[in-house]
């Protein structure tokens, strides 16, 4: 028994709490509403848009094209938003997510400027109680945490930080009035995604720019420019029809892919495919072969390609060496940038290795690595999130018995499908881990989950439930799927955020579903016509029945088996990039 919540509790608030008011709290007030639910939005930043609200480093802007990167609900928003650039900026990402909370006129139930610090499930009344740091306590029937997979950002504990002088930034807390650093000496912690799109324009400005690098990331060029309008006008003249062939694919974005091995190509012929697909830019580029990311010798082929492309462009060889991964091509999240290697020959720009020999502290005057002191004037973090979990882990989450998530976490995250954790009834996690989460495109990953809870809740009136939990024999059976699947990709072999690497101490889990967003997608709908096969549902006058309303049909896809070699079927090795 939870005693505090249990004393107290006498009749619920809302039928349903969000935390967090990124694309997935957006989506899922929007729906809930118009299941005529009552709802109350918790989120810590002060306005909508998530990620695109605290990451306004400079350079921010997605990695998956702005046509795809997008809602699919609404036909008229598709066709009345316009983006400008192939991959829109951080400032125009945050516009749409604006114009969706005007549009749907969401802003009314959100509380900005407040954080959950406590949610627990109270046995006796079957609610749960949410607690505030701004000492809000509520009730509600469902507990949805839409938290966000990149949201807790992480800055290592470095020795000394509160002794330097000059101010300490982190990417993914970024001041709003934008910071500039003309004529600083500025220091960057970190070569991952955030710093390969910030360092380009950071270099621009600063003095002097100092990239202290632990470990090199691939990165495949953009190519970005303005919309090409007629491109926007194609997609627009038949947007489902194209948003359906995006979630056909493993990735839940659409871009061609050759099915066909590396390994089966001459070297000339892989060359000149390489070619190709480095010229269409970003992740795509993992489109090129078909085995890239199964058999290491074809990713062999693919890392030095990649590694000679740097060459090519770093004039140094001792810096090129050092901006040269010798990892698994794509294992760690790729990274897409804009004139990112090109920054290396700038006279004023310097890479410091501190992959054998660490930072040891920050002093007054800047860093101190190796025996050498950097003078700095600022320093960014580009340090990254905790990924996945970190935003479950900054609240007290108690379900049954008094059982903390912590603690049922503790040896990695275990869910049922990423939505839903045994222990821990009426509970949803949009994106959870387990899920395809950020192995796919986001906003679909976003959309099918809540589509799939709504659902979800809506039968739960229709037959009485009071409660839905998954059973422990279906959640064991899902994390061994997930831990499996894994195992058939080079992605689980090296030390990535994937697997919480980036943070000592963290166990290491391959935490999102990579065996595609369709097969993903069927899975979650034959559970739903199976009567919630794998859910309890107590208090329900019928039981094991499919949902009378179906916001989930549009998600009925088909694998795209154009993309699949029957090889790759028969071995359950989905191409995912
Ligand atoms: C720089 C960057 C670029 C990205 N680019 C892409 C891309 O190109 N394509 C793609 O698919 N994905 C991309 N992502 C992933 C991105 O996070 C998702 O696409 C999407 O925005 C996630 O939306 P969300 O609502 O699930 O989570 P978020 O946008 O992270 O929102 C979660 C919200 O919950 C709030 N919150 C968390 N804990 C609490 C609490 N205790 N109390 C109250 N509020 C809380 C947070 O403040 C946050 O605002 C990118 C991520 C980053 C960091």
């Amino acid at each position: 028994m939870n005693s505090e919540a249990d004393r107290t509790v006498e009749h619920s608030d809302f039928d349903a709490v969000v935390v967090g008011a990124g694309f997935a709290g957006m989506y899922m007030l929007h729906c809930l509403r118009k299941l005529g639910l009552s709802v109350r939005v918790y989120e810590t930043g002060g306005d909508v848009g998530g990620t695109w609200y605290w990451n306004r480093y400079p350079g921010a802007r997605c990695d998956v094209e702005s046509m795809q990167y997008s809602y699919s609900f609404d036909a008229d928003l598709d066709q009345e938003w316009s983006w400008s650039e192939r991959y829109s900026p951080q400032p125009e990402i945050l516009a749409y997510a604006n114009h969706i909370a005007e549009k749907y006129d969401l802003r009314r139930d959100i509380c900005f400027d407040t954080q959950v610090t406590a949610a627990t499930f109270n046995e006796t009344a079957n609610l749960w109680v949410i607690e505030t740091d701004r000492t809000d306590r509520v009730t509600a029937q469902h507990c949805i945490m839409a938290v966000g997979c990149l949201s807790a950002a992480n800055t290592p504990p470095f020795e000394g930080m509160s002794n330097f002088k000059g101010p300490i930034y982190h990417t993914g807390h970024w001041p709003h009035d934008g910071v500039d650093f003309s004529g600083q000496r500025l220091g960057i912690i970190g070569t991952g995604s955030s710093a390969i799109q910030s360092i380009p324009i950071m270099a621009q400005q600063a003095k002097t720019l100092t990239v202290f690098q632990r470990t090199p990331n691939y990165a495949v060029p953009a190519w970005n420019g303005p919309m090409d309008k007629d491109y926007e006008a194609e997609i627009k003249a038949s947007y489902p029809d194209f948003r359906a062939k995006a979630r056909a694919r493993p990735t839940g974005f659409y871009f061609p892919f050759n099915i066909k091995p590396a390994l089966d190509a001459t070297p000339e012929e892989r060359e000149q495919q390489y070619e190709e697909f480095w010229s269409r830019g970003g992740l795509p580029f993992l489109g090129a072969f078909g085995d890239l990311l199964f058999e290491k010798e074809a990713n062999d082929t693919v890392a030095e390609f990649a590694r000679r492309k740097i060459r090519s462009v770093v004039n140094d060889p001792a810096v090129a060496d050092l901006l040269c991964p010798d990892n698994i091509f794509g294992c760690k999240r790729l990274c897409v940038d804009s004139n990112y290697y090109e920054v290396y020959n700038e006279p004023h720009v310097k890479l410091v290795d501190v992959s054998k020999k660490p930072i040891e502290r920050f002093i007054k005057t800047g860093i101190v690595t190796d025996g050498t002191e950097y003078e700095l004037d600022a320093v960014v973090c580009a340090t990254g999130f905790a990924a996945m979990t970190g935003s479950f882990d900054k609240i007290k989450i108690t379900g049954r018995d008094g059982l903390t998530l912590a603690k049922k976490w503790e040896a990695g995250p275990r869910t049922y499908l990423g939505m839903s954790t045994v222990g821990f009834p009426n509970f949803f996690m949009i994106t959870g881990p387990g899920s395809p989460s950020v192995l796919a495109n986001m906003i679909p990953s976003i959309e099918q989950h809540v589509d799939w809870m709504v659902d979800c809740i809506s039968h739960m009136r229709d037959v009485g439930a009071e409660t839905i939990e998954a059973t422990l024999s279906y959640e064991d059976n899902w994390v061994d799927h997930v831990n499996a699947v894994s195992e058939i990709s080079l992605r689980s072999t090296c030390s990535s955020w994937y697997v919480g690497a980036n943070i000592p101490g963290r166990p290491r889990v391959f935490m999102p579903y990579i065996g595609g967003f369709p097969v993903y997608v069927t899975k979650c709908n034959d559970v739903m016509t199976n009567g919630y096969e794998g859910f309890v549902l107590e208090g329900a006058t019928e039981t094991n029945t499919p949902p009378r309303i179906r916001w989930t049909d549009r998600w009925q896809v088909e694998l795209d088996i154009e993309i699949m070699s029957p090889a790759a079927i028969s071995a359950g090795r989905v191409p995912v990039v």
